[in-house]
């Protein structure tokens, strides 16, 4: 984008004009396309509408030098829409204005700007994929976008961008938009950076979510769901204290697909809220069933993922569908991320605190991945801590581990927590955790999410079974020791 070709945007007769980006040919395109001028260009803010923006990639792709690399650079405003209930249209405006004169100082002058709709705007620039320099440059610009001055005072916009590039991500004017936005997406909800490179990858995957998506909903009609239970063990009993329901999508074509794909694309539709339904309802059956048969489990747990407990009426549901399958209310548990603590604690504490108004508890679920201190944790006062994975992974080898698990063991046991280790895999894992005295377990060492009837064997034939991990037989089903013990 060296050629003289390639200017943009100059200021004539106080207005922006197109004039030295474009060949002549396309120049006069444009002046003969229907929209009257004034629509072609986003007045307010003095960019490139975004029809008038395609225009003119295009022919800038079109007249690109071969060795000629190019970013579309995508960035979101994401908090835009927030300014505007703040400073009101006319403010707002003045804003947008601001932060495209910000955009117009820290780009080239042959850059390519455009906006489209009232928070997204376009750069389009010389930039190589595999540059580093290239890519700090971006950076930079997103960078100085995210300052602004409200009201005299300055304040930090939230900024979300994707970058895509001319031609090693595609050749097609219309993908690199397509993909920069894409990529865009990816860091609205990849907290951890504000700009993030389209890969390949990502088209597969939005292609993969949105077939997921569309079958997700079909397969909720058509009962292609179901739930498995997993047994959650007492270290020192030995007895089987908790069923956790895991939700297990067996798809007639795509065959079985994982809750790790699965539930975070149900998390960015509406779906998640039928899933949740779906899963509660099917749990409290299933538990009321068990009790019919003699074998009442003294709790059921059931994954509630992030977007439901943000949902208002979230804890109205939890009560309706109790009051329709009713079960104790200590008998269910609400297993909730510890990232959704992380990230909102305000709510968090607020949901824990209405659920536990109803009598149900709530397990703070993987655990240590996100670095949750004691002081937000007593402050949040749920029932139980589940210690994430992978910290029991080869627990029994790794000092670090150990002294991690005991740390805690040993909080949650200074605020009356239990804590469960999931993903018990090995007895050398069990035999440490128990140690530590970490009062309940879970893992594959002891029993794999199994169907409804399998895990009804499972509980009749388990305390038998239970003395080959080194605990004393039972005679009776469940002794209640004090833990998880019934309302
Ligand atoms: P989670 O709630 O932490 O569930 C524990 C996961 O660890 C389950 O994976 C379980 O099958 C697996 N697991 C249990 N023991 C072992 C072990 O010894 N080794 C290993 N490697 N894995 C073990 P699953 O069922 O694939 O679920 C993954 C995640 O997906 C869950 O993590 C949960 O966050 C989510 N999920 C699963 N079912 C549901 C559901 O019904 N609703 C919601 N909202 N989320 C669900
Ligand atoms: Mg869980
Ligand atoms: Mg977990």
């Amino acid at each position: 984008m060296t050629g003289k070709e390639t200017h943009l945007l100059r200021e004539a007769d106080g207005e922006e004009t197109l004039e030295g980006l474009l060949r002549p040919d396309a120049v006069e395109e444009l002046a003969a396309d229907s929209q009257p001028r004034s629509q072609r260009l986003d007045h307010p803010a003095g960019l490139l509408t975004h029809h008038n923006f395609q225009v003119a990639l295009a022919e800038l792709l079109r007249s690109s030098p071969a060795e000629q690399e190019v970013a579309l650079i995508w960035i979101d405003l994401v908090s835009l829409r927030r300014e505007y209930s703040l400073l009101g249209w006319k403010g707002a405006a003045a804003l947008a204005a601001h932060i495209a004169e910000t955009l117009r100082s820290v780009v080239d002058a042959n850059a390519l700007l455009g906006r489209v709709g009232e928070s997204s705007f376009l750069v389009a620039m010389a930039a190589s994929k595999f540059n580093k320099i290239s890519r700090l440059r971006i950076q930079g610009i997103v960078d100085a976008l995210t300052p602004q001055l409200r009201g005299g005072s300055e304040t930090r916009l939230e900024v979300a961008a994707g970058v895509a590039f001319f031609p090693s991500d595609t050749r097609s004017p219309e993908d690199l938009v397509r993909f920069a936005v894409l990529a865009a997406d990816r860091a609205s909800y990849v907290k951890s950076r504000n700009v993030v490179a389209f890969h390949t990858r990502m088209n597969r995957e939005i292609m993969r979510d949105h077939l997921l998506e569309v079958e997700m909903g079909k397969g909720l009609e058509r009962n292609q769901f179901r739930m498995f239970y997993q047994p959650k063990v007492n270290l020192i009993t030995g007895e089987a204290v908790a069923a956790e329901a895991l939700m297990r999508w067996n798809h007639p074509e795509l065959g079985a697909v994982a809750p790790c794909e699965f539930i975070p694309v149900a998390e960015r539709s509406d779906l998640i809220k039928g899933i949740f339904d779906f899963n509660l309802r099917t749990a409290l059956e299933q538990a009321r069933r068990w009790r019919g048969l003699g074998l009442a489990l003294p709790i059921i747990a059931v994954n509630a993922s992030a977007a439901n407990v943000r949902e208002a009426d979230f804890v109205r549901t939890v009560r309706s569908i109790m009051a329709e399958i009713p079960i104790a209310p200590m008998q269910l548990e609400l297993e909730m991320t510890e990232s959704l603590a992380f990230e909102d604690e305000e709510l968090f504490r607020a949901r824990v605190r209405q659920l536990r108004s109803i009598g149900v508890r709530v397990a703070i679920d993987d655990f240590g991945t996100r670095y949750t201190g004691f002081n937000v944790l007593k402050k949040l006062r749920f029932d139980t801590i589940k210690i994430d994975q992978c910290f029991i992974r080869g627990v029994d080898r790794s000092q670090d581990m150990i002294a991690l698990c005991r740390t805690i063991v040993a909080m949650g046991r200074q605020l009356k927590l239990r804590t469960v280790a999931e993903g018990i895999e090995e007895l050398g894992e069990l035999e440490a955790l128990r140690q530590i005295g970490c009062e309940v377990g879970q893992g594959h060492l002891f029993q794999r999410p199994i169907p409804a009837d399998e895990f009804t064997v499972f509980l009749r034939e388990w305390p038998h079974r239970m003395r080959d991990f080194g605990f004393a037989e039972s005679g009776s089903l469940f002794h209640n020791h004090g833990l998880y013990a019934v309302g």
